[in-house]
């Protein structure tokens, strides 16, 4: 064996890559064990995607939802390189950045997350707007900004896809327009959170509709114009002014992830063992939502950020394991429950034989995610924040 370090390359810095890279790097190494930690992502910021919300309203600050990697990085010894990844040769072991030479490794991890696939829907590339990142949040922001300003009576938003993402946007936006919020959720089944559980259903339902949010079951979007969206239901379609539509619908993966090399499941996703690793390349790990994952009792886990975040425990570990001559351990997911925003000031949780709703449970939720995040330093400093600004927000007696 060479006496080089082994090369660690860590291909997106979300729930799955940022939190292997960090738990790498608290590992105990030997000196002479030590690998090289590069983690690689195209923006320079971590998000923390389930406060996406909370930048909408204005209740958190970019600085707190998305903190650069170079400062969550700072104090570790991985290296953080701001790229797009464009490929993996898996025989020659490289990774093919964007406007970069290859990257060698021994050792690598794809944790690339998913994408929001859009349906060949006449109008809707062109005129939705979608809820995942950063720049979808600015563009929102400036639509809002526009239509908030402009001197019509009502703002008409439809929001496509009665899951998590747009059960808790359309929570937030109602109260983000107040009287001048005319919201649809449009869902083409005939329920709205089909995964949840019952209490937080039924809690997301009573807020749903105390807003005043209308919600189009049995329904399909046929086709999107400038002001007007054209639905389906029961075989009858039927046109309706919109301000602003967005597409929440489904969750899918990048073309990159579907053109690697590599063996993929039906969903186009990488299948992986229970300890993380793809069919025939042990030196190759997949998470998140760009896995199929499994745990040890052989049960498929759902792609959530608490899946990635408790895998990304089981890489790292596997990782140092196989570089330490340790044996591997099966990933054992741990179903902590589920916390949906239902509005500025209100939430709904169940887990662990717990269920909240309203204030309170927004509060708990807070608290959670902020125990979550990725370093103490950006945690102590978020709630510092939360402490304080109340008190600097009060008005001058
Ligand atoms: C609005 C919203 C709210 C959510 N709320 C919750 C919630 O409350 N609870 C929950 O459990 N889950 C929630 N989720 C789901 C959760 O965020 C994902 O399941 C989780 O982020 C998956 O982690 P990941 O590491 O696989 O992918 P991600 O966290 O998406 O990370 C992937 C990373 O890869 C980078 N990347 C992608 N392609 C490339 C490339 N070609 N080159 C370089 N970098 C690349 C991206 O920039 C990103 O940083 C939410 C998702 C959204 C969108």
């Amino acid at each position: 064996m060479s006496n080089s370090p082994a090369r660690i390359c860590v291909l997106g810095g979300g729930f799955g890559g940022l939190y292997t890279a960090l738990r790498l790097s608290q590992l105990p190494w030997e000196p002479q064990t030590a690998p090289q930690i590069v983690l690689i992502d195209q923006q320079d910021r971590f998000l923390f995607a389930p406060f996406l919300y909370e930048l909408v309203t204005g209740e958190m600050q970019t600085w707190e939802v998305a903190p650069p990697f170079s400062e969550l990085l700072a104090s570790t010894a991985v290296r953080f390189l701001q790229a797009k990844v464009t490929g993996l040769d898996p025989a020659k072991k490289q990774v093919y950045l964007q406007d970069a030479g290859p990257l060698e490794y021994d050792q690598v991890v794809i944790a690339l997350g998913g994408s929001q696939p859009a349906p060949p829907i006449p109008g809707l590339k062109e005129q939705a707007l979608s809820f995942r990142s950063l720049e979808d949040v600015t563009r929102l922001k400036e639509r809002l900004k526009v239509l908030e300003q402009s001197g019509a009576e009502k703002i008409r938003v439809a929001i496509v896809g009665g899951g998590y993402s747009g059960a808790e946007l359309a929570c937030k936006l109602a109260d983000r327009l107040g009287e001048r919020g005319r919201l649809r959720l449009i869902e083409r089944s005939e329920t709205v959170l089909a995964a949840s559980p019952e209490y937080n259903r039924l809690a997301a339902l009573a807020a749903l509709e105390s807003k005043g949010v209308w919600i189009d079951y049995n329904t399909e979007l046929v086709s999107l114009g400038a002001e007007e969206m054209t639905l389906r239901f029961q075989g009858q379609e039927e046109t309706l002014p919109v301000d602003l539509l967005l597409w929440t619908a489904g969750t899918g993966v990048s073309d990159l992830i579907r053109a690697l090399p590599l063996p993929h499941s039906d969903s186009e996703r990488l299948p992986v063992s229970p300890y993380l690793q793809v069919q025939d390349h042990p030196e190759i790990y997949a998470l998140g939502d760009a896995a199929v994952g499994v745990d040890a009792s052989g049960q498929g886990v759902p792609s959530t950020a608490q899946v990635a975040f408790q895998q990304a425990d089981y890489c790292a570990w596997n990782l140092w394991a196989s570089l330490t001559g340790r044996p591997l351990l099966p990933f054992r997911y741990q179903a902590l429950g589920e916390m949906l925003a239902l509005g500025t000031d209100s939430a709904a949780l169940s887990g662990l034989g717990l269920k909240l709703s309203g204030p309170l449970a927004a509060i708990a939720r807070r608290l959670v995610y902020l125990y979550r995040f990725p370093t103490w330093e950006h945690q102590v400093t978020v709630g510092v924040n939360w402490l304080v600004q109340p008190w600097l927000q009060r008005p001058s007696q």
